[in-house]
């Protein structure tokens, strides 16, 4: 049990705090469900960015997958060794492809046919080969929410399947281009196990289309998405989703490669927001809490469900409250009629499920600095990231300001 009372005393609210040994426990059942298979677990970078998380992944023996030469560089800094480092995305800079390139990492997932022709091009500049992944939208119905879906046409992610076998194609006829990978990822939060297994024949079968072609690839990525239990929903197993990729794969000697990232600190992660004090707007009630969506954005933007528990001895009947923060926007909220006892000026409210996409969303808006990230491992809980001052906030721009 973590001490939330003692940790936010020692390092104020609100607070993130992860739970490192779940971290590992998430990250051994994943790693253990592909067994004799060679597979690299590669860490959604983006999920949760804190150096310190990705150092514990690094411990691991995990990979990563990012989505940024930030996060490249991250990875780097954090142990993460280039040869299971990724990066994906539909708009990366020349700068960034060039600087992958010379770091030597796994491989470049290309969504595009224009990107490949960037980096086939900056290769040629360095006088290299530059190893590529070729990012397929199967055009599957991934079943989440739409701003988490990612394998449909409608979406901006990846090439279509007969624009993707020109690509290996040109790709593998290229001096400069190396196709090593194929890729694919269709959604977040995925919770129904039919449509990974769709993807993943629909992608397996062009890899067979490719070796008739003597194109052989090493890695079949399936990307990330693997649900997690935010309130009632029914996810997956782990072992479950690795029968059904390693299923579509009879006759094909490939590593496996995912890239989970909720899945394995999502359920690891807690904010921790003090309460202010209640209010009541005609028959509304409202607890306004320390906390905002600019900490934790989820409920704005996807109106996301957080269990929240408040850490009271009240034994007062609940009521139904809406928990919101200070900033100026009615966006503003973590929980809409959620139950919760009389709450007091100073008791805190637990924000679970907040591992994934918490702090990372979070930003400076209303002038708000972020909050600090405290680590627990063997029940020893150490600041990984100290909370933003207002001298931190006004640091870029004060040696502008004219007489
Ligand atoms: C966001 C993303 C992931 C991680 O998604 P999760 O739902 O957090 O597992 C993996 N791969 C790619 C390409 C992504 O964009």
């Amino acid at each position: 049990m973590i001490d939330f009372k003692a940790l936010a005393k020692e390092y104020g609210t609100p607070l993130y705090v992860y739970d490192f040994d779940y971290m590992s426990v998430q990250y051994t059942k994943l790693k253990e469900a592909f067994g004799g298979r060679k597979s690299i677990v590669a860490y959604a970078v983006k999920a949760n960015s804190n150096l310190s998380v990705i150092k514990h992944f690094a411990k691991m023996g995990s990979g990563a997958d990012c989505v940024s030469i930030g996060e490249v560089r991250r990875a780097f800094i954090a142990g993460i060794p280039a040869y299971k480092i990724i990066f994906s995305g539909v708009g990366k800079s020349d700068e960034e492809i060039r600087e992958a390139i010379e770091k030597d990492i796994l491989y470049i997932n290309v969504e595009s046919d224009a990107e490949l022709q960037r980096v086939e091009a900056i290769a040629r500049d360095l006088d290299t080969k530059a190893r590529i992944s070729i990012r397929v939208n199967p055009n599957i119905d991934p079943q989440t929410h739409p701003y988490i879906s990612t394998g449909l046409h409608d979406n901006k992610f990846g090439v279509d399947l007969s624009t993707a076998k020109r690509m290996y194609i040109q790709a593998n006829n290229s001096e400069n281009l190396d196709p090593v990978g194929i890729h694919f990822h269709i959604g977040s939060q995925l919770t129904q196990l039919q449509p990974i297994r769709e993807a993943a024949e629909i992608v397996a079968d062009l890899i067979r289309s490719l070796e008739a072609l003597k194109i052989e690839l090493k890695f079949f990525d399936v990307g990330g998405g693997l649900g997690i239990k935010y309130d009632d929903e029914v996810t997956i197993e782990p072992y479950d989703y690795a029968q059904a990729i390693l299923g579509t794969l009879t006759g094909l000697d490939l590593t496996i490669l995912c890239e989970p990232g909720r899945f394995l600190t999502a359920n690891a992660g807690y904010f921790v927001t003090k309460v202010l004090y209640e209010k009541q707007n005609g028959e509304k009630k409202f607890v306004v809490v320390d906390g905002a969506m600019n900490d934790l954005l989820r409920p704005s933007l996807y109106g996301a469900y957080h269990e929240i528990e408040a850490l009271s001895n009240s034994q007062e009947e609940l009521r139904e409250v809406d928990i919101v923060g200070p900033v100026c926007e009615s966006g503003d909220f973590f929980a809409k009629n959620y139950a919760l006892p009389p709450l007091k000026g100073g008791e805190l409210l637990v924000i679970k499920s907040a591992g994934a996409y918490g702090f990372g969303m979070g930003s400076n808006y209303n002038t708000r600095g972020r909050s600090a990230e405290v680590a627990v491992e063997n029940s020893q809980a150490r600041l990984i990231r100290r909370r933003e001052n207002f001298e931190d906030l006004i640091a870029l721009e004060t040696e502008f300001l004219e007489d």
